[in-house]
């Protein structure tokens, strides 16, 4: 069963009101790493179930739900970014890669499962499409004339967060619904439930995002790297670049982002934002660091950063860039 998370209580009590006069397609919106997917996926669920709880929650008990906790409702679709599968004609060794794109031919995929007709009495079928800002301008098309033409009895459950990425005539189709980001004291209360140790530190690192927290957290590679970047003029580029490569190019990407906006910062004399427990190392480096070259390796990292989804060398490339970071304290 999917998570709930106290900072969605209000927003279900919401739609619970309205359950009887629901709209066929609901677009569920708010900031990355609050958990709308888990409530996305909740929401299909209680509609599927044969004999929701007072609450509006699903059974957990009835047909509906043991197909549904078994990923295998027949009145269900989760539609995803799907995995590529590597292409056999060019190098075997490239591992196969996360698309960052849902397919019009799994737009197209849908249609047919939509013609059929429900497997149950109510004749309900629930689709929920995330990260919905992953259609492309094709499967976009795709999609809304599904939106603009539902099938009877279809509820569609758009999750995105970064709504300006869409279509605005996929938009307007929609009910439109704003989940709410849980407060600082919201998401420490939730975090000190999970047992997370150092949870202000991790809720820092990731900008207030309570379920990166403690991803990043539990991800062990993910802390090693400020560890290294603290080393400055001492860092070993090739160690740490074959270091980086293993923790996948976009998470170290993002890290460095961090790592040089918080060296921006105390350079400039400011608290720094994501490094709480690396400070002093921080303010080492900040003394030190040869600013103009700083901002000029910030541009590097942002570019390849546009660049990660490539299929690049990546480990030559980290190897470049730490060399790079290794100069800019010229001590
Ligand atoms: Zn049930």
């Amino acid at each position: 069963m999917s998570e709930r998370y106290p900072w969605h209580a209000p927003s279900w009590q919401r739609l619970q009101q309205t359950r009887q006069r629901r709209h066929h397609a609901l677009l569920l919106k708010g900031k990355a790493g609050t958990g709308k997917l888990d409530f996305a996926v909740t929401l299909a669920q209680s509609l599927l179930c044969h004999e929701p709880v007072a609450d509006g929650y699903a059974c957990g008990q009835c047909a509906s739900c043991g197909w549904f906790e078994q990923n295998s409702h027949p009145d269900f679709r989760l539609l995803t970014p799907e995995q590529e599968t590597p292409d056999e004609n060019t190098s075997s060794k490239k591992p196969a890669r996360k698309s960052t794109q849902i397919s019009v031919a799994q737009v197209r995929e849908l249609g047919g499962f939509l013609e059929l007709s429900s497997h149950q009495n109510e004749g309900l079928r629930v689709v929920v499409i995330h990260p919905a800002d992953a259609l492309n301008q094709t499967s976009a098309n795709a999609l809304l004339k599904m939106l603009e033409e539902p099938p009877p009895g279809v509820m569609f459950i758009l999750v995105t967060s970064h709504p300006q990425r869409l279509l605005a005539t996929i938009i307007s189709r929609c009910q439109q619904v704003e989940m709410p980001a849980p407060s600082t004291e919201q998401a420490l209360s939730w975090l000190a439930q999970q047992q997370l140790a150092d949870a202000e530190q991790w809720l820092a690192y990731t900008g207030g995002s309570p379920l990166q927290a403690r991803e990043a957290a539990s991800a062990g590679g993910m802390q090693a790297l400020p560890t290294r970047l603290a080393q400055g003029q001492k860092l070993d580029p090739f160690q740490a670049a074959s270091e980086f490569a293993a923790l996948g190019m976009e998470e170290v990407m993002t890290a460095l982002q961090k790592w040089i906006y918080d060296l921006l910062a105390v350079r400039l004399e400011v608290q720094p934002r994501y490094h709480l427990r690396q400070q002093v190392a921080l303010q080492a480096l900040g003394k030190s660091v040869d600013l103009s070259a700083l901002l000029t390796f910030q541009r590097q990292v942002d570019d390849a950063r546009r660049s990660a989804t490539h299929p690049l060398n990546h480990e030559l490339q980290l190897e470049t860039l730490m060399l790079q970071y290794s100069k800019l304290f010229p001590g």
